[in-house]
C-alpha cells in the first residue's frame, strides 16, 4: 500500500504470476486527471516509489477496471420479515480490510436476532437495526482516525474528505432557500445521509421567523431530535458539504 497525494495505491502478487494494481480515489480527481485512461494511470504508477518497484517488468494493462468502493448503508437495515446482513447492510472503505470479519459478524448478530424474533421478541430485528446502523457510525470514527495519521497533504480534496477536519464556524450563520429546484438537488446528494434527513437538516437553518441560525444550534438541534446515536462529525460533515454544494448559504 502507498499514499499519494490523490488516494492510495494498493498491489499485490497473485497466483500465475500476476499482479494486482489498485489506485483508490474519488470520481472527480479521476476525471480531473484523467485516471480512467491506461496511459495517464500508468503516468501516476510511475510516480509511486513502492508499488512502482513490485510492478517492474510487469505487462501493463490495456484496460483498466473501474468499480465503486464507497462506505454506504441502507437506510432501512430490517424490516417485518426481512434483515440486511453484511454488505447488504453497510459496506466500508477497502483500506479497512473489515468487510469479511463484518459480515461473519453480522450473520452471528443476525442469526440471534431471528432467534430472539421466533422467540417472541417483536423488537429483536428493529434492535438489530439499530445496533447495524450504530456499528457503521463507529467504523466512520475509525474511518477517520486511520485516514487522519497521513498528513503529508493537508490541502489534498481525497484526503480532507475523510480525515473530518472541520471548517465550518459554530457562530456561522446559515440558510437554506427552500425551492422545488433546491428539493430536487439534495435528492442527488445523498451522500452524508438519507434525503429525508439532509431535508431535514436544511430546514433547521432557518428559525421560526425564517431568518439564519448558527451551524452550532443547527447541529444541536438536528441531533436532538434523531433517534440514531450520531457523533457531532456527522452533521457538520453534511453541513459543509450542502455548503460546497451551494444548497445552504453562509450568511
Ligand atoms: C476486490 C475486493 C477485495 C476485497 N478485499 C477484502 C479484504 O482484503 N478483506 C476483507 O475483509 N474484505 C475484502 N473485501 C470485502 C468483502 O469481500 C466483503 O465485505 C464480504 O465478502 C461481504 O460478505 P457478504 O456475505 O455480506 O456479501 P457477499 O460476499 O457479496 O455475498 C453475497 C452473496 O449473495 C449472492 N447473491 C446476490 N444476490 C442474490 C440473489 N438474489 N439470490 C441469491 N444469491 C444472491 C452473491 O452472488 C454473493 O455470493 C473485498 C471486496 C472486493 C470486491
Amino acid at each position: 500500500m502507498e499514499a499519494v497525494e490523490s488516494g492510495w495505491w494498493y498491489a499485490a502478487h497473485l497466483p500465475e504470476d500476476r499482479i494486482i494494481v489498485t489506485l483508490m480515489s474519488d470520481r472527480d480527481i479521476v476525471q480531473q486527471q484523467r485516471l480512467s485512461r491506461p496511459n495517464a494511470w500508468m503516468s501516476a504508477l510511475d510516480r509511486t516509489h513502492h508499488v512502482r518497484q513490485l510492478v517492474e517488468g510487469a505487462t501493463p494493462p490495456l484496460e483498466l477496471e473501474i468499480q465503486p468502493a464507497f462506505s454506504q448503508y441502507l437506510d432501512i437495515m430490517s424490516g417485518e420479515d426481512w434483515l440486511a446482513v453484511g454488505d447488504a447492510a453497510f459496506k466500508v472503505d477497502p483500506l479497512s480490510s473489515a468487510g469479511i470479519y463484518k459480515a461473519l459478524r453480522a450473520g452471528i448478530d443476525a442469526a440471534e436476532a431471528i432467534g430472539q424474533f421466533r422467540a417472541g421478541q417483536e423488537q429483536a430485528l428493529h434492535s438489530y437495526s439499530l445496533q447495524t446502523r450504530h456499528q457503521f457510525e463507529l467504523y466512520l470514527d475509525d474511518r477517520r482516525k486511520y485516514y487522519s495519521q497521513e498528513t503529508r497533504w493537508p490541502a489534498s480534496p481525497f484526503w480532507k474528505r475523510r480525515q473530518g477536519k472541520i471548517t465550518l464556524f459554530p457562530t456561522t450563520g446559515l440558510y437554506f432557500q427552500s425551492s422545488s429546484r433546491a428539493i430536487a438537488r439534495l435528492k442527488q446528494l445523498k451522500r452524508y445521509f438519507s434525503p429525508h434527513d439532509l431535508y431535514r437538516l436544511c430546514h433547521l437553518c432557518n428559525s421560526a421567523d425564517n431568518s439564519p441560525r448558527h451551524a452550532s444550534d443547527v447541529v444541536a438541534e438536528f441531533l436532538a431530535q434523531t433517534t440514531q446515536k450520531l457523533s457531532a462529525y456527522r452533521p457538520i460533515e453534511a453541513l459543509e458539504y450542502l455548503i460546497e454544494q451551494q444548497v445552504i448559504l453562509t450568511v
